[in-house]
């Protein structure tokens, strides 16, 4: 009855009668990538794949059009790639990157901490930890040159919790932040520095897509 109304189509590629097809499901089954952004964070950072076809489509659809369900498979795709990447002996704590509040709000929520959520609901010893925020003042970068993109940014993101989940303390925790799309690095670049202010090392980055 639901179909009739409002009818169901692959997030990545658009066929009808699923949120997420078996095909957009499979390009999204190999290794993460590495990525060497422009505005290096100074730590490894990954990709699940590059910004564009259906990963691409899938993660505009879940940033601008309101797609909440495409976290389900955007956030197992991003369990797949970290359960690769970590160090199993040790806990994992993903930070997720953060968005500009009024544009979080009006897409109706924040779609990195939804697929951050979900990632961290399929893997062991896992914490989430959102304690990163974006000050006002920060435009839109979207435009915006490398360069452009760090002034920007610069001094913008900052850590924001009253205290600190208890897994960041822990020394042996591996922390990797979380973003959707990696275009110049300065959002990472930031995000990592913030955190290192705050006494938190990251270990690693991870994105769902890498320009
Ligand atoms: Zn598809």
């Amino acid at each position: 009855m639901l179909d009739l109304i409002l009818p169901r189509q692959c997030g990545g590629c658009g066929a009808p009668g699923t949120d997420w097809c078996v095909i957009c499901a499979e390009s999204l089954a190999g290794p993460p990538i590495r990525a060497r952004p422009r505005a290096d964070p100074g730590v490894p950072c990954w990709a699940l794949g590059r910004y564009r076809g259906p990963l691409r489509r899938a993660v505009v659809a879940a940033k601008e059009q309101g797609r909440r369900d495409l976290a389900v498979p955007l956030g197992a795709a991003l369990a797949r790639g970290l359960d690769g990447l970590r160090d199993r002996e040790r806990p994992l704590v993903l930070v997720p990157a953060p968005s500009r509040g009024a544009a979080a709000r009006r897409r109706g929520g924040d779609p990195v901490t939804r697929s951050v959520r979900v990632a961290g609901s399929w893997l062991d010893d896992c914490r989430i930890a959102p304690i990163l925020r974006m000050r006002r003042g920060v435009r839109d970068s979207v435009g915006l040159g490398a360069s452009a993109r760090e002034h920007n940014l610069r001094g913008r993101i900052v850590v924001s919790a009253d205290s600190l989940p208890d897994a960041l303390r822990s020394s042996n925790a591996e922390v990797v932040l979380v973003d959707d799309v990696l275009t110049t690095g300065a959002t990472a670049r930031e995000s990592v520095r913030a955190l290192a202010s705050a006494g938190i090392a990251v270990r690693a980055v991870l994105v769902t897509s890498v320009v």
